[in-house]
């Protein structure tokens, strides 16, 4: 398992599976899943019962060498602690990519071509100052690291970065310093995970509410760096709502944005900070909005008898009195997946289930279009009883209908674990990832359209079998995040095939309305698309902002622009 910093009274910073997502000797598992590999066969011809590949023993990658040299490492071990510097192979490989299906592919084959010199672990802001300080005066790359989990090339060193190279880790400052009650603010220092934070704020009966699919294996500071949205967002907020103060450690000072609920002070430094991939410095610690544990938590599982149905409830669920946490509805396609994904029922259950179906079949349902929903409840008793009450209404208005709490359930218990597809489809040779989008409610079933239509062209293109599926997630006043998965079998040359699909869909978001990203960044791998999203006369401003807050490209240079 990757080696982490460790040393004489330190918590160890613990990390991914170096060729792949989450933790050593956890895997997707497609046995007890009965439906799953004759869906996968059909989806993308892949037999899944046929062994997978191995991933390659670690000692066989070729590991470029550290550029770092004896006298700046003494300095940087002067301000962190020896245990705190690390050098060897492994750590620099485990820094090196984020988890996008691109990073998996170039790891997975040994192509390392540039890994940082060294990862450095702060314990406190002075810490992370003095790093910068150093960092920038001896010229280096600064490239901060929380938990390694994006999806948009954030974190990779340039291939031809001649400079020493340092990921600053930040695992080591993990800690929830303070709440204020009366507020509900807490502050809470960046290299905190998701499950540890959670669990420090739920002991005093507080939650931040922010839950991405990428949850455990994410930090605030990462949060913030990318304008992460977590599953609840449609009542806590985007990361950018949640946040309200921020500290940035930069080689001249902190910034320090004080959490005010709302202020007019000019353009927002704080939303300058949101979404910096690290190019403006590093976030030590941030104010968060936090909110008393709810007294009902609750997810509900519904059907729609088709897509364009789906769409139109939660566009009326949006702008109607109800405000649930999660609204979310998934195409024909991935409800299709979801069943195929579920653990064999037997008895009371499965006979409910067929009769369900005889009974939606009898009444005229195409049974091939049906779309499942997920829709969350969250405050008092009352409160969720009158909210369930409005959405039954709505979803009835559209010809849906409830199917109860357990597939919420079911939902609620698996979605972290369902991130581990990918590198259970990368060892048999296809290649799954995704790619979300936000437009306005009037663009979204033209830019769905278009985008399925858009990737399909491309298998046609490189002559694969390939599927694509969607769900609406995070719903606002204006429009929708329209989240994408695609798959296919990938040949000899699985990078250049995957940059042709992923690309024909990034495009297509952006002909048809939408956004590069609603919440996994920019990096470099959504970069060549800035341009026709926000103006060059947008992407000059924010050069701008670059080029006189790191006039030397110190800080993670080459991200967003
Ligand atoms: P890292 O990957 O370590 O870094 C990301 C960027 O932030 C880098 O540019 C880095 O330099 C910068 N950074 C990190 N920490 C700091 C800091 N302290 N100061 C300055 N810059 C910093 N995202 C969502 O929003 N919602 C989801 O539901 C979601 N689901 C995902 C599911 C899977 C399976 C995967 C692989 C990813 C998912 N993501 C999701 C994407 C990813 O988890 C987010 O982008 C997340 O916010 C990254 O956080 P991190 O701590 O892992 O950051």
């Amino acid at each position: 398992r990757p080696r982490s910093s460790k040393g004489d009274g330190m918590t160890e910073v613990r990390h991914m599976k170096w060729w792949g997502w989450g933790n050593e000797g956890v895997a997707f598992e497609y046995r007890d899943k009965p439906d799953f590999a004759p869906f996968v066969q059909q989806a993308i011809g892949l037999d899944v019962t046929a062994p997978g590949v191995s991933v390659p023993e670690f000692d066989s990658l070729e590991v470029p060498e550290s550029r770092l040299d004896d006298e700046f490492r003494t300095e940087l071990e002067q301000i962190v602690g020896a245990d705190h510097v690390q050098v060897d192979a492994m750590s620099r490989v485990v820094h090196t990519f984020g988890k996008s299906i691109r990073d998996l592919l170039r790891v997975r084959s040994g192509s390392l071509e540039r890994t940082p010199d060294v990862v450095v672990y702060p314990g406190d802001e002075d810490q992370v100052q003095r790093l910068v300080h150093a960092a920038v005066a001896a010229d280096c790359v600064v490239i901060p690291f929380g938990g390694g989990s994006n999806i948009a090339g954030s974190l990779e060193p340039a291939p031809d970065e001649e400079r020493v190279v340092i990921s600053l880790d930040m695992g080591r400052m993990n800690r929830v310093l303070e709440i204020d009650e009366e507020s509900g603010l807490a502050r809470i220092e960046a290299g905190a995970l998701g499950p540890d934070l959670e669990r420090e704020l739920g002991k005093r009966g507080w939650t931040m509410g922010h839950f991405p699919d990428s949850f455990t294996h994410s930090t605030l500071g990462g949060w913030i760096a990318t304008r992460s949205s977590g599953m609840q967002s449609d009542k806590y907020g985007d990361i950018a709502d949640i946040v309200r103060g921020v500290r940035v450690a930069r080689p001249g000072g902190v910034v320090e944005i004080r959490a005010i609920p709302s202020a007019s002070t000019g353009p927002s430094v704080r939303e300058m900070i949101v979404g910096s991939e690290g190019r403006l410095g590093v976030i030590t610690e941030a104010t968060m909005h936090v909110h008393r544990v709810p007294e009902v938590r609750e997810i509900l599982g519904y059907f729609f008898p088709n897509w364009k149905a789906g769409l139109a409830a939660m566009r009326e669920i949006a702008e109607s009195d109800a405000s649930p946490t999660v609204t979310r509805v998934s195409d024909a396609p991935e409800s299709a997946f979801s069943f195929a994904t579920r653990k064999e029922s037997k008895g009371i259950e499965a006979a409910g289930a067929n009769a369900l179906m005889r009974v939606l079949k009898a009444r005229g349902w195409d049974l091939d279009q049906i779309c499942l929903s997920f829709i969350g409840y969250e405050g008092s008793a009352s409160h969720v009883r009158y909210e369930k009450k409005l959405v039954r209404k709505i979803v009835r208005r559209h010809g849906g209908f409830s199917v109860g709490k357990s597939p919420g359930r079911l939902y609620d218990q698996k979605k972290f674990d369902t991130p581990y597809i990918r590198d259970f489809l990368l060892d048999r040779g296809a290649a799954g990832d995704v790619s979300e989008t936000a437009a306005p409610w009037s663009k979204l079933e033209h830019l769905y359209e278009h985008t399925i239509a858009s990737a399909r062209k491309a298998y046609d293109d490189i002559g694969v079998q390939g599927w694509i599926m969607c769900h609406l997630s995070h719903s606002y006043h204006a429009g929708a995040c329209l989240y994408f998965t695609f798959a296919f079998m990938h040949g000899d040359e699985p990078l250049k095939q995957y940059d042709h699909v992923k690309s024909a869909i990034q495009q297509a978001f952006i002909d048809a309305g939408g956004t590069l990203s609603h919440h996994h960044a920019v990096g470099v791998e959504h970069a060549p698309w800035l341009s026709q999203d926000i103006s060059p006369e947008g992407v000059a401003l924010m050069q701008g902002l670059f080029d006189s807050a790191d006039p030397k490209r110190n800080f993670n240079p080459d991200k967003i622009i």
